[in-house]
């Protein structure tokens, strides 16, 4: 009987599953890779295509980023 209740206050209610999305920008003016990091519970890659990012670059650059404009856009599962 002991082992049972000793199952069940395993939980895993605690842990809450989130996303992490790395998206990669062409700075305007250089031309070189920026990029913008961001967690979200939701891993649909579409909510982020009217997103603004405000990244700036190393050459100085700051300005928005629309996420519709990335090069390119990776999602990985993300455990808080
Ligand atoms: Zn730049």
């Amino acid at each position: 009987m002991e082992s049972l209740s000793m199952a069940k206050t395993v939980s895993r209610g605690q842990e809450v599953r989130t996303f992490a999305h790395i998206l990669l920008f062409r700075c305007p003016e250089c031309k070189g890779p920026v990029t913008a990091a961001c967690s979200s519970k939701n891993m649909d890659r579409e909510q982020f295509a009217t997103r603004v990012f405000k990244q700036p670059c190393k050459c100085g650059w700051s300005g928005t980023l629309g996420g519709l404009t990335a090069v390119q856009h990776w999602v990985e599962c993300w455990w808080q």
